[in-house]
Order: C-alpha cells, then sequence, then structure tokens
C-alpha cells in the first residue's frame, strides 16, 4: 500500500472516532424509541390512542433525541463518543393524567409497537437501538408489555444489542432481561438520576458495539411489594438498597446493579422488586450479586413494606398542632390519591377549623368547565362544590363559598382556578391530576408561601425535592387518606399477583 494511502485511511480514522484506541472506523447507526407509562390498574379511566395523543401526534425523527432526560443523557453521551449515528423511531408522547390512568388498550400497544416495527422496516437496518422505558405498563391481553415492546421490536431489528433504561417504580422479571440486551435502572426516587443512567446506557451500547463488553444478565424477584409512599431513597431502607447496589459497582468496575422497587397499584403477575445485574461474560458474578441484593430486600421487608401511617383525622390533627408550634409550612403529603379528584384533606381540616392551609391542587375538570361555561372571572364570588367524585375513594364533594382569587392559565392548563374562603384558606383546582413538587406554582397563581402554614400535596415522594430536600417544610405527615394508592397493601383487591408476596399474601 502506497504511504499517502496509509496516511489519507490514517486521518479519516483519527476524525471518524475520538477514541484513538478505536482501530477500525465504527460508524453505527444507532435507533432511539420511547413508550412510558405507570399504570394504574385501579384507576377508573383506561389508556387508549385519545389519552397517548392527547398532547400531541407520535414523535418522529429528531424529535425523539430531546424526548425525555433518559435519551438526552443518551444522546449526549454518544454524541461525545463521536461515532455514531442516532435516529429516532416513531413513539407515542407521554398519556394525558399519567399515572391516573388504567389499563392500556390493546388497540393502542398495537398501534405505536406497529408504528415502530414500521419505522425500523423502513428506515434501517440499525446496529444498535436504545428504548427508553418506564416498566410499570399494564395492557389488556399482555401480561408483560415491555419484554413484548422488545420481542416486536426484535422481529424487525433482529439480534443486535437492544438496551432498555427503566423507572425504578418497573415491575418486571426475566421476561425482559431474557430478550433485552441490557436493563439499566434509575436508583434514586425523586428521580434525579434518569440522565445519568441514559448515559450508562450509552456506554454499554457503544462497548458492546465494539465488542468490548459482552453483556449477561441475571434477574431476581425477592417477593416484596411496597407502596410508593415508602420508597424515597432519602429515607430507610430504600437508602440502604441502593447504597448496596452502588457498592457492588464501585467494587467491580463494568457491573451494573439494578433494582426496580415496583408499583404496586398495577395489578399485574410481575408486580414487585426487581433486582437486574449485568456483568461482562460473568455469569457467576452476576448471580452472587444478583442474590445478595435479592436475599439483602427481603431481610430488610418488614421496615420497607410493612409500616402503618396516620389516617386523615390523625395527620390533620398532628398537622394543625406542629403548625401552632410554628413548624410552618407543615406538609401534608396525601400520597394515596391517584386521581387528585379526593377531598379527605380538606374536608378533615375544615371540620378541624385549620386556617391558613392551601390544598395543591384537587383534579376537577367538571368546575374548570363548569367556570368557564358560567363566564367567572378572577375577583368573582362564587359557591362550587369541588372534587369528590372521580373514583370510589374519593370521598364527596365539598361546597365552598368565597372569591375565585385566580382564573387563567398555568403551564400546560388553559385554565387554573385559585379559591379563597374561611379564614385565609386556598384551594388550587386544575383540570387532572397535578403533581406539585416544588413551590413554583404558588408564584405563579399569585400566592405566597409566607401565609400558608399548611400545605397538603397530592404526591408521594416526588414533593421531598421542593420541600423537604431544601431544608423549607418546617414538618411532614404522609397521611393515609381513602385513595387508590393506599400504604396499606393488604386491603387492595389483587387478582394477579403472586400469592406469596408480601405483605400482601405472604404475612412473615
Ligand atoms: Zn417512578
Amino acid at each position: 500500500m502506497k504511504k499517502s494511502l496509509i496516511l489519507c485511511i490514517s486521518v479519516l480514522l483519527l476524525f471518524s472516532c475520538d477514541n484513538s484506541k478505536q482501530q477500525e472506523t465504527d460508524d453505527y447507526k444507532i435507533g432511539i424509541a420511547t413508550f412510558s407509562h405507570e399504570t394504574c390498574t385501579f384507576c377508573p379511566r383506561p389508556t387508549g390512542i385519545n389519552e397517548f395523543e392527547f398532547y400531541g401526534p407520535p414523535l418522529k425523527g429528531d424529535q425523539l433525541l430531546n424526548a425525555n432526560s433518559y435519551i438526552n443523557g443518551f444522546v449526549d453521551r454518544i454524541t461525545e463518543y463521536g461515532c455514531a449515528q442516532l435516529e429516532g423511531i416513531t413513539s407515542p408522547r407521554g398519556a394525558v393524567g399519567g399515572s391516573s390512568g388504567s389499563w392500556i388498550t390493546r388497540e393502542a400497544f398495537d398501534k405505536y409497537t406497529g408504528a415502530m416495527q414500521e419505522d425500523i422496516l423502513n428506515k434501517g437496518p440499525y446496529d444498535g437501538i436504545y428504548l427508553s422505558l418506564h416498566g410499570a405498563m399494564a395492557v389488556t391481553g399482555i401480561p408483560k408489555p415491555e419484554a413484548e415492546i422488545v420481542r416486536r421490536i426484535r422481529k424487525i431489528a433482529g439480534d443486535i444489542p437492544v438496551i432498555v433504561t427503566l423507572d425504578l417504580h418497573a415491575n418486571e422479571d426475566h421476561e425482559l432481561s431474557d430478550v433485552a440486551s441490557g436493563v439499566i435502572i434509575i436508583k434514586r426516587y425523586p428521580h434525579y438520576d434518569s440522565y445519568y443512567q441514559g448515559e450508562r446506557a450509552a456506554r454499554l451500547m457503544i462497548n458492546i458495539l465494539r465488542s468490548n463488553y459482552n453483556p449477561v444478565m441475571s434477574t431476581r424477584k425477592p417477593g416484596v411489594i411496597t407502596p410508593s409512599v415508602f420508597q424515597g431513597t432519602g429515607v430507610s431502607p430504600a437508602m440502604e438498597i441502593m447504597e448496596r447496589a452502588r457498592r457492588w459497582e464501585d467494587r467491580i468496575p463494568g457491573v451494573c446493579v439494578s433494582v426496580a422497587f415496583g408499583f404496586a397499584y398495577a395489578d399485574v403477575p410481575d408486580v414487585g422488586a426487581t433486582v437486574m445485574v449485568i456483568t461482562n461474560d460473568d455469569q457467576e458474578l452476576a448471580d452472587r450479586i444478583a442474590d445478595d441484593m435479592n436475599n439483602y430486600i427481603w431481610r430488610v421487608r418488614h421496615e420497607f413494606a410493612g409500616k402503618k401511617l396516620p389516617d386523615t383525622a390523625e395527620g390533620v390533627r398532628l398537622s394543625i398542632a406542629a403548625a401552632k408550634r410554628g413548624n410552618t409550612p407543615v406538609v401534608i403529603a396525601d400520597h394515596s390519591d391517584r386521581t387528585g379528584n379526593s377531598t379527605h384533606i380538606l374536608s378533615e381540616l375544615i371540620k378541624q377549623g385549620a386556617s391558613n392551609f392551601c390544598i395543591a391542587t384537587i383534579s376537577d375538570k367538571r368546575l374548570i368547565d363548569k367556570l368557564k361555561e358560567t363566564g367567572r372571572q378572577a375577583a368573582d364570588t362564587v359557591t362550587v362544590a369541588v372534587g369528590g367524585y372521580a373514583d370510589k375513594y374519593a370521598g364527596d364533594p365539598v361546597e365552598i363559598s368565597g372569591t375565585l382569587a385566580y382564573f387563567n392559565k398555568y403551564g400546560r392548563y388553559d385554565k387554573v382556578a385559585v379559591l379563597k374562603f374561611g379564614d385565609n384558606n386556598t384551594v388550587i383546582i386544575t383540570p387532572d391530576l397535578h403533581q406539585v413538587t416544588d413551590t413554583d406554582i404558588l408564584g405563579n397563581l399569585d400566592l405566597s408561601l409566607d401565609e400558608i402554614d399548611i400545605i397538603s400535596l397530592k404526591s408521594r415522594v416526588h414533593f421531598r425535592r421542593g420541600f423537604y430536600e431544601n431544608g423549607l417544610a418546617g414538618a411532614i405527615f404522609e397521611v393515609d387518606a381513602p385513595g387508590l394508592g393506599p400504604a396499606d397493601l393488604t386491603n387492595i383487591e389483587y387478582k394477579n399477583i403472586p400469592r406469596d408476596i408480601y405483605p400482601v399474601y405472604s404475612k412473615e
């Protein structure tokens, strides 16, 4: 070979890849798709095409490259490697109402997996595919939907690396790890590390494509199901479980140790905690780590899944007492309400004579529509019935006479209502479930936290990012008001979950 040709090839190699050790040209084509839902199968309304397309038609092409923070992490890292071309595969957006939606219809599932298959057929072949899934999807007639998504993709894409990232509320088992090349799950709740886990997925993908890594997986089901309210990773034992996983990862470079705590409000056969370990071609090591994590979760099951919380009356009594002591703002986590429409905390606060409280928020599309139809405007005096109808646990509508302090746009909503009544009390009404995770909403609606002693949030754990981790809350009470997501799982009527899972069936 002539010297000039060799030089030319060397220069090309240098520019085709930022890793100078890499000898071959590796201009990979990687597809990116997402299909995410946390399905509350006890919630009243199914999730169909209308729900998935409420905010617009499925994402296509480059829209996918910025679809969520997992994908942002994946794309940024792959771009840094500089050796791959990224392409979006047609994928549905997030469904309206998020996790207050029930069973996904077969029609919707087939439509979106079909669109992915068609895209892969038309635009492929791909060298690898990255799938950003949630893991707690429940689909009518399909017991393990995430595994089925990967199987359908593989049918067209063939035997290529398929890397999956999941939320830690995922309900999965070996069926997913049997078909995916690697599964990586976030480790923090509130979910701060989705970008980081997306980056790890990118690194795994590139290492597999370059034949530097041969992933083998080991999956375990400890047989423990926990309510979301006990899963915050800033508290024990959720914190120790994730710390144990990170310890394994730090001790042995190249292993990836994931734990999904699971989502208890989906009545599915693979419900509950899942351990998924990836190693580089070392099945024995993967099994050993998976066994250790599995056994540890079983050992801490009582603390993790068996605690009791105060009921509504007791929780409100404790909150008022804390406010009187000056530990304001007091946060009431109304963690169990998944449709956002329940009125238990509101009516109990009124009953116990609380003042300076704020309910953020109650979802009540009926009321918003009625205010619109009757031409109501901010500063009007109104008497309205609030919430209390969306599901059988929602309580009763509460009649409120007061002032419509705000009736205008907020965030993705065209109208949000703020009702002021009694001794400086406030109820914020949104058209659907709105999980308040920080104080931004207050300023946007002309409310001030300085004037609020007690704030009740429809949130289990995510509120901690804006109220607890920054030291804002003077006191926090998680209250087990009636709802579709109770802390006491033993009262839920499951049909499909394993008959030996703790604490629902196994009391030991
Ligand atoms: Zn989650």
